[in-house]
């Protein structure tokens, strides 16, 4: 008898641990099937959670109740808080761990639910009429109602060290090559895209002497706010930077770099991209900021981030032995680049269901992403929508004005990708809205309907909400004659006004003009950021409505793209093969730019109005 499960997720990565904790929590049998079961959630490249974008999309998968939060703080070893000279909604808190801790906390979570974990390689789909039914491992077929599969960088996995190549989705661990068969020889879209990783040093080998000492933020933030996780021992970073002798053995080595010898067909991140890319693109530039970041309290090693490499190794060694403070590095592991398949994410649908097959859900790094972050909020979501599906209950798909997840997941069905996609505040167009400290705010509700959020955390969110309305009707509504501005000077008041009302003024400095209790302090901090930007979240949120409404215009069936004048031919192929319903679909058809959307908009008035006068 095979095993029966609810649900099946195909890996055990960062996709892979908040799919099956997802289904966990709406109360689904799952089956989590991975390589080696002592790697699930393990980080293959840095060790860090979190930065711009990113940990917008950790504190929503918080929100929802996920696991990748919690993980943080139980291994955290640094925590920084990034752009901290901007806006708060562009404010990012960016988390070094301890590696083996962070993946011990995943394990330690998982071993609390009813997640069963399997070792082993599904090299199979189980398919009846259209349908996925389960998987086939190298030891046995396993059958579910639905299956999500998160295979990462493994999917024909192949890395590269100058011209050594290898088969391996990460270094130490086999590639999938079966699988990948399996999705080519069912027509899905694919392609190849490529990611890279820097060398590991000896931490005793480096003289930190030589570098900047950067140490973490006080008081030591938390990344999860479900609760309060007693943080791991403090470490510092270090930083150090590439020097011409650096660059000359880099640039006159280049074309053994498997990303340059034309060994790597796969595109790679831009926003991470690997030394090489670095200098090619940036001729003029005479130096690069290297981050030097422990990799675990006990551990005699470190990630210098920011060189990334698939150069020779003895080239790697003579460049990093040219950069202050690693002259005698002692290297541990060579940086590599690996190129692997990717699933074109057009095919899914927003619950990351492939529009071809029933019952299978895509989630990670395999729908072209980059990055833990991306990858686990994915995860969440197919995992979720999955267990939904199994539960006959509506699809739970966030809005681009909702959250950051709602951003990543339409731009990838929407737009696919051309380059690994990573997360930046700059891909949302309503970030004041999408903070990175109001995800509870924003999302708890909504995951407590579908039943991933505990009842108990929603009713102590509500009831801090309270406290903070009361705060600002009683302590925050007391007048006053007088302010402190950011010179310092006390500017007198015409007529007496509240605190909150004063607090709209730009030049105000919170903290002189009133001295909130200790008790308050994080109340007050909210109150005077939220005041302070509440104009423009009004602005922005009447955008939203204006934009709902249009979206929501319907198309006549009946539309002729070929007589609008203006529209490019490849749009008029692309309306007319679609024919989408409403604005907001056209709009979101890839190549249907917003001016071609006034045009048709245009099109549509004057219809209406010559029936309009044709009826009166
Ligand atoms: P992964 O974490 O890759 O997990 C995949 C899981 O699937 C593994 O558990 C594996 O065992 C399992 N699996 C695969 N095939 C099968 C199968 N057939 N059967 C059973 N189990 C299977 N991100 C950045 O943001 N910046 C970077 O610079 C960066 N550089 C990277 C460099 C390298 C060399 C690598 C490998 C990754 C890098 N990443 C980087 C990406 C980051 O590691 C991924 O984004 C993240 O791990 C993706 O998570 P995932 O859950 O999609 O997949």
């Amino acid at each position: 008898m095979n095993k029966k499960y609810d649900l099946i997720v195909v890996g055990g990565g960062h996709a892979g641990v908040e799919a099956a904790h997802a289904a966990y929590r709406l109360g689904l049998k799952c089956a989590l099937i991975t390589f080696d079961s002592s790697k699930v959630g393990q980080m293959s490249c840095n060790p860090a959670i979190g930065g711009l974008g990113k940990t917008h999309l950790v504190r929503e998968i918080d929100a929802l109740d996920g696991i990748m939060g919690l993980a943080t703080d139980m291994s955290g070893i640094q925590y920084r808080t990034l752009n901290t000279r901007k806006g708060q909604a562009v404010q990012a808190l960016r988390v070094q761990c301890d590696r083996d801790l962070y993946k011990s906390a995943i394990q330690e979570i998982l071993s609390g639910t009813s997640v069963e974990i399997i070792e082993g390689e599904v090299i199979d789909l189980v398919l009846d009429s259209g349908q996925v039914n389960g998987v086939i491992t190298d030891k046995e077929t396993l059958l579910s109602k639905k299956t999500v599969i998160t295979t990462g960088t493994f999917l024909n996995g192949v890395m590269f060290t100058g011209e050594e190549k290898k088969k391996g989705g990460r270094v130490g661990d086999n590639s999938s090559i079966p699988l990948s068969k399996k999705l080519y020889a069912m027509k899905l879209p694919m392609g190849r895209l490529k990611t890279g990783t820097p060398a590991r040093i000896k931490l005793s080998s480096l003289d930190i002497k030589k570098m900047e000492e950067q140490k973490g933020e006080t008081p030591t933030p938390h990344m999860s706010l479900q609760k309060e996780i007693k943080h791991q021992k403090q470490l510092s970073c270090f930083v150090t930077r590439t020097t011409t002798a650096t660059h000359e053995i880099i640039n006159k080595n280049i074309h053994l770099s498997a990303m340059y010898s034309g060994n790597i067909v796969g595109i790679g991140p831009r926003y991470c991209p690997s030394i090489e890319d670095k200098l090619f693109k940036f001729k003029n530039k005479d130096s690069h900021q290297i981050f030097i970041e422990p990799e675990g309290i006990n551990k005699d090693l470190v990630y210098p981030n920011g060189i990334s490499t698939s150069l020779p190794k003895d080239v790697q060694e003579d460049f990093i032995k040219s950069i202050p403070g690693l002259e005698s590095s002692v290297i541990e592991e060579f940086g590599y680049a690996v190129e692997y398949d990717f699933i074109d994410p057009r095919t899914l649908k927003q619950t990351l269901e492939t529009k071809y097959l029933e019952g299978l859900y895509f989630a990670g790094q395999i729908n072209g992403t980059t990055g833990y972050e991306e990858a686990a909020a994915q995860g969440l979501i197919a995992g979720t929508n999955a267990s939904l599906k199994i539960l006959e209950k509506e699809p739970f798909i966030l809005g681009r004005d909702e959250a950051y997840i709602g951003v990543l997941i339409d731009d990838l069905t929407t737009h696919g990708v051309t380059e690994p996609y990573r997360m930046f505040t700059s891909r949302a167009e309503h970030r004041l809205l999408l903070g990175q400290d109001t995800a509870e705010k924003r999302l708890l509700e909504k995951g407590n309907k579908i039943g991933l959020v505990d009842s108990n955390r929603l009713k102590n969110h509500l009831k801090k909400e309270e406290d903070f309305l009361n705060f600002l009707n009683t302590d925050l509504s007391i007048k006053i004659n007088s302010f402190i501005n950011k010179d310092g000077e006390r500017v007198p008041l015409k007529e007496k006004k509240s605190i909150k009302d004063v607090l709209k003024r730009p030049e105000v400095d919170p903290y002189a003009t009133y001295n909130a209790p200790n008790e308050k302090i994080k109340l007050y901090e909210r109150a005077f950021n939220e005041i302070k930007y509440e104009g423009y979240i009004k602005k922005q949120k009447r955008e939203i409505e204006k934009t709902k409404k249009l979206n929501s215009k319907k198309i006549p069936a009946n539309i002729n793209y070929n007589n609008i004048p203006g529209l490019s031919n490849e749009v008029v192929e692309r309306l007319t093969k679609t024919q989408p319903e409403t604005i907001g679909s056209a709009s979101r058809i890839e190549g249907v730019t917003p001016a071609a959307i006034d045009l048709i908009l245009i099109k549509i008035k004057k219809a209406e109005t010559k029936s309009e006068k044709v009826n009166a």
